[in-house]
């Protein structure tokens, strides 16, 4: 039998090193390009692993599922941080919130109202990012700019406890490096034109690539990579 757990510790070595280089062949920063571990579907102990081995940041996408580990592994790990980064449902905000240093998976309007009213509600503030729709195959996140472009025009009138950081997308799921390449280039363009004419945020995070396509994204400019099934193995649905 493979030792899991051993395995998680390895590949977390593999995946830092393999940032690096993509980040040396880039000719980008040292250090520009931050490591989540998705958990999603992995049990406690999974991510006790990981973060024994020095792992701090972690995602995932549902957030029943977040609260039930992260209010247990909270209170002996004090400097994890959780992102969410699945389609949020308005009435799992409140915990979203609560748990949640960013959500990377902002896609409408009426979820970033809900947010403002539970940050208020727990006196807090709370980082998000812009999901855009950029591949034909997923179904989340803004459909176009011009949406995100008016919600920023507008941002500071509505939603002062909601801190806007970047963006994330997720590329489509294919081998065609071309198709994959593009929903990066687009994902970073919008970032260029929305962090020029808004630069009174800071949303310089580009939250992209996944386990099979995150040294692309980090070519194209990532500074997030979120991963998975290379850190923790396959998923038990
Ligand atoms: C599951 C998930 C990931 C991680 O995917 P892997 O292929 O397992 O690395 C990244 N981003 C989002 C939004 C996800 O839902």
């Amino acid at each position: 039998m493979v030792n899991l757990k051993m395995g998680i510790k390895e590949n977390l070595a593999i995946i830092n090193d393999k940032i690096n280089q993509s980040v040396i062949k880039s000719h980008r920063k040292e250090n520009s390009v931050k490591l989540m571990a998705v958990s999603k579907f992995h049990p406690i102990d999974a991510i006790q692993t990981a973060i024994d081995a020095g792992q701090t940041l972690f995602g995932e996408n549902r957030v029943q599922e977040a609260r039930q580990k992260f209010e247990i592994l909270y209170n002996t790990n004090k400097n994890i941080e959780l992102n969410l980064i699945g389609q949020l449902q308005s009435n799992k905000v409140k915990d979203a919130v609560k748990y949640a240093s960013c959500i990377q998976s902002v896609d409408r309007i009426k979820l970033l109202q809900e947010i403002e009213k539970q940050c208020i509600i727990q006196n807090k503030k709370i980082n998000v990012l812009f999901e855009l729709h950029t591949a034909e195959d997923s179904k989340s996140g803004f459909e176009s700019v011009d949406e995100i472009d008016n919600i920023l025009s507008e941002f500071d009138n509505h939603f002062s406890h909601i801190i806007p950081c970047g963006f994330m997308t997720m590329a489509p799921f294919t081998d065609d490096e071309k198709l994959i390449r593009k929903s990066f280039i687009t994902l970073r363009n919008a970032k260029e034109y929305l962090q020029n004419k808004y630069n009174n945020y800071n949303l310089s995070e580009l939250s992209m690539g996944m386990s099979n396509d995150f040294e692309i994204a980090i070519q194209e400019g990532s500074t997030l990579v979120r991963i998975g099934t290379a850190i923790f193995g396959e998923r038990q649905y």
